[in-house]
């Protein structure tokens, strides 16, 4: 029996976020891409999800490497949950190293890691492997697609891409290279399944500079531009436009100064001479002089526009007049947040231009022409569509179906299914750990499904706690019951419904005292019942209820 290559998705399937694949071949497992996701709404105190590494931990001395196909957070994310468990090298390109330097600094974990910074074209062998770099467009510099290699076969992993013809910089996608590798055979395409659902191309990063350059043109006022900070491409055009019109550039916000340094640092921008000016400086400024590009795109709470928005950034106010310049799209689950913060711009009569007023972004992602591009180029044996919801995965089989593959080719897989491959066969076969780790501040994994519905119950329905102090020698009651409330009503106005609460708490007592005394764990459980079925009866409502006994 020949090995086979088996390929396990540990996120990105059935969700957008915490993307990572697993190859293994033969005893060595290397790693593509190490993501995070947000939380959702309900996720009260988790800062980040995470993939479940169970797997990678359990095999961790056959991991010959982690390759990272681009800096966005979705990618890069969890690497230093990752490292604190296995120790791998990291290949990446120079922005995505940069990125992950930051990180790793942050962590302290820079001495202990080795990070290699590879070129687009270059291979890296990594023990039956080897993974070739291929240049490839996105909404971030550098962003590359691996051609993987192991003795079963050929992979061609896109990771997030879109074909660009007029990027700003770093050229167009290889496609040439990548019709060089469908026409020397490739077992498997595993390949970006963002914007399968929309028709056509995605427009060029080129095409926002115009937009861009229609609303300075003749702006008397001050101009702010929010984006996201990774889009270095798109702060470039900002910053050529400003320069243009002879405007001064200030930064705010940390990850956007992170990217703006690293960017500069490493070549992949170009800021002309004397251009960008501290923040501090813009209030002696003429106001037609003055430009500032800041995070907050998605109205995230602590962000540079949101506190300008609401006052409480320390060196910028918003003046009336001034342009607000969104140049992104709410991601799902944004629209509030970005909402609030329009409207406060707008109470504060700034002028705030959108992405429904101009065309101020374009998407990263390859839509329904370019992905048939790619399948034609690549020619795969077998498809496996990854980075994308069910729906996203679904349509983009459809397509490769439309286009001549045969069904029994193409496998929706779901994180932590095993699929494996030989040169001739694919199929689902087994299952390994897989799953999302919450993250709360320094606490990975500790907290689970049981202390996220406590939050949830918490706060949805607030706490009473009662505190009694009982005799350990005859059980009686001491003191007490005092009944301590949290985020349910306001005591002072609800003094009757606290001496009820009590009384309760006593009838309970006095029923328990004949039949089981110092039991204490019972004593608890019937309080806690009798009280939240009054409660309920009462109130119409259902908080959490801890009685507190102090054995005396
Ligand atoms: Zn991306
Ligand atoms: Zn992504």
């Amino acid at each position: 029996m020949a090995e086979k290559l088996k390929i396990i998705s540990l996120g990105g399937l059935n969700e957008i976020g915490k993307n990572m694949t697993v190859y293994e071949f033969g005893g060595d497992i290397i790693v593509v891409d190490a993501g995070m996701g947000f939380p959702d709404d309900d996720m009260y105190g988790i800062d980040v999800v995470i993939p479940d590494f169970s797997y990678l931990i359990q095999n961790r001395d056959k991991v010959r490497g982690i390759f990272l196909t681009h800096g966005h957070e979705d990618h890069i994310g969890s690497i230093p949950y990752l490292l604190r468990n296995v120790n791998a090298p990291i290949y990446a390109t120079g922005m995505t190293a940069g990125l992950v330097k930051l990180k790793l600094e942050e962590h302290r974990l820079l001495d202990k890691t080795k990070l290699v910074t590879v070129k687009a074209g270059q291979t890296i062998r990594a023990g039956k492997f080897s993974v070739e770099f291929i240049h490839a467009n996105h909404s971030i510099a550098d962003a590359v697609c691996f051609a993987i290699r192991c003795p079963v076969g050929v992979c061609v992993h896109t990771g997030d891409f879109k074909i660009d013809p007029t990027p700003i910089q770093g050229g167009m996608m290889d496609l040439g290279r990548l019709g060089q590798l469908g026409k020397e055979g490739v077992l498997a395409l595993l390949c970006d399944s963002t914007n399968v659902e929309r028709p056509g191309f995605a427009r060029s990063e080129r095409s926002v500079g115009a937009s861009f350059d229609a609303l300075f043109n003749g702006c008397e006022q001050r101009i702010i531009v929010t984006t996201f900070a990774s889009n270095v491409d798109r702060i470039q055009q900002v910053i050529n436009v400003a320069a243009r019109y002879g405007r001064k550039v200030a930064v705010t916000g940390r990850s956007m100064e992170n990217a703006l340094r690293v960017s500069t640092e490493l070549g992949y921008m170009d800021v002309p001479e004397g251009v960008i000016v501290d923040v501090s400086h813009i209030k002696s400024l003429p106001k037609n002089k003055v430009c500032i590009i800041t995070t907050g795109s998605q109205g995230e709470t602590m962000s540079a526009l949101t506190r300008m928005a609401f006052s409480t950034h320390r060196q910028v106010e918003i003046q009336a007049g001034d342009r607000v310049i969104i140049s992104a799209s709410a991601i799902p689950g944004n629209e509030n947040a970005v909402g609030n913060v329009i409207n406060e711009l707008c109470r504060k009569d700034a002028e705030v231009v959108n992405e429904r007023l101009g065309a101020l972004h374009v998407s990263g992602h390859a839509c329904q022409e370019e992905l048939k591009i790619i399948h034609a180029l690549v020619n795969p044996k077998f498809f496996i569509p990854v980075h994308g919801e069910q729906r996203h995965l679904k349509t983009h089989a459809k397509l490769a179906r439309d286009m001549g593959m045969d069904p029994r080719n193409i496998i929706i897989s779901d994180i932590g299914r095993v699929i494996e491959l030989t040169p001739g066969s694919i199929r689902l076969n087994g299952t390994v750990p897989a799953g999302r780790v919450f993250v709360d501040g320094y606490g990975v994994g500790d907290v689970g499904a049981v202390v996220l519905r406590d939050r949830r119950h918490l706060a949805q329905d607030g706490m009473i706690v009662v505190v009694l102090s009982m005799s350990n020698e005859d059980g009686s009651l001491i003191s007490g019951p005092d009944i301590i409330t949290r985020g349910f009503v306001y005591v002072k106005e609800s003094e009757e419904l606290i001496e009820e609460l009590r009384r309760v708490t006593l009838e309970a007592l006095d029923r328990c005292s004949r039949t089981h005394a110092k039991d204490w764990a019972a004593i608890k459980a019937e309080v806690k019942n009798d009280l939240s079925g009054f409660l309920y009866k009462k109130t119409k409502r259902n908080p959490m209820i801890l009685p507190v006994i102090m054995e005396i």
